[in-house]
């Protein structure tokens, strides 16, 4: 694994990963990624889907078992859905 693939995926020092740099949600409201109980999700789906790093996004949130939010344009339920089926 080359030294840019391996930034992406680890992280440096700080524990910032370059994939974040081009987050499309960091430009929008961040209320709308962490929707009250019952809430709209739509918004910041319809976000995700235009987000160029949403393949990243997705398999660090996985990977660190984030359990709030919409993370790689899929909801907590819809992540552990996915998880489960990969098992
Ligand atoms: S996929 Fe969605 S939550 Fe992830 S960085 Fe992109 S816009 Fe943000």
């Amino acid at each position: 694994m080359n030294d840019e693939l391996l930034s992406l995926l680890d992280g440096d020092d700080t524990g910032f990963f370059a994939w974040q740099a081009e987050a499309l949600c960091a430009q929008t409201d961040p209320e709308a990624f962490f929707p009250e109980k019952g809430g709209s999700t739509r918004e910041a789906k319809r976000v995700c889907q235009n987000c160029t790093v949403r393949a990243e996004c997705l398999e660090y949130a996985l990977a660190h078992d984030e359990r709030f939010g919409i993370w790689g344009g899929l909801s907590e339920r819809e992540r552990r859905k996915l998880k489960r089926a990969a098992v």
